[in-house]
Formats: structure tokens, sequence, C-alpha cells
């Protein structure tokens, strides 16, 4: 498979989110969540930049993988993303895509997921929104430019 993350582009886009206080440094930190809810769309984060990857090619190739018309198992789902850490390209910034990642406090580095919580793991897996921090990017695989958040409007407090 083409495990290009872009087709080389870049464009920024703004789009509508909220923003919280971070809970390590108290920095007012702004994201929007994107949706991942068509069938199971694997994605990844970055661990040193908070950028994403949330592929077309990936959700086709796991849905492949399923029984027809079902949803994949979750072992399968677990595999995939295995892999996908495996064979990913690195990010432009030098970090990797992994399961463990999560987008970071852009003041303090914080991370700002569960970590640490009992099947951290497992609900990472099963996770269908990527949290996608204001300045982070997302790659969204060989067909599309990869896109910066360069603003989120409108933030709503969380
Ligand atoms: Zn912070
Ligand atoms: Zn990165």
């Amino acid at each position: 498979m083409d495990e290009r993350l872009s087709n080389g582009q870049t464009i920024e886009v703004e789009r509508p989110g909220w923003e919280r206080d971070c809970p390590s440094c108290g920095e007012v930190v702004r994201f929007t969540e994107l949706n991942l809810v068509e069938g199971v769309v694997p994605f990844l984060y970055c661990d040193s930049c908070s950028a994403f990857v949330a592929r077309e090619e990936d959700a086709e190739e796991l849905a492949a993988q399923a029984e027809r018309g079902a949803y994949p198992e979750t072992e399968q789902v677990e595999s995939y993303y295995k892999a996908m850490e495996k064979r990913l390209p690195a990010c432009p910034c030098g970090g990797c895509f992994r399961i463990s990642a999560y987008p970071t406090c852009p003041h303090c580095v914080a991370d700002l997921g569960n970590k640490g919580a009992p099947n951290w793991e497992k609900q990472r897996l099963s996770e269908n929104k990527a949290v996608w921090l204001e300045g982070a990017r997302g790659f969204f695989g060989r067909g599309r430019p990869s896109e910066v958040l360069k603003r989120v409007l409108n933030p709503g407090r969380r």
C-alpha cells in the first residue's frame, strides 16, 4: 500500500471548536474534534507534535478485513493499529505516530489524554473522534493535502 501521509501540499483551515484550561499549567488550549464515525477510521497521533493521521485508505483496508457488511472485530482493529504504527512514515517533525501518543498542551507539553486510566489503550482504540489542536496538522492520506488548523472559530468553553 502507498503509505504517503498526504499529496505533499498543505492548506490552512479554520473550524469551530472549543477551549479549555490545560489541567497542568492552566493556559487556554483551543481545539476542535474531527468525527470519524463512518465505519472505523483508524487514526494515530504523533508522539512529539500533536499532529494526527486519519486516512481513508486505512479505513478501507480495515473494512476489507471485516466480515462482509460487518464492523471489524476489536482484535482486527487492534492489530491494524499496531501494523499502522510500524509502517507509517515518520511525521515531518521527526516524531512517530503511536497508539500511546496523544495531543499535548502547546504551552507546557503536558499530555491532554487520560493515560494511566485503566484500559487506556483499549479505550484509545475505540475512539472515533480525533482531537485537533489549534496549530496542529492533520494528515488525510495520499490524495489530499495536509491541513493545519490555523484558528478555532468562536470557541465555546469545555
Ligand atoms: Zn499546559
Ligand atoms: Zn509530529
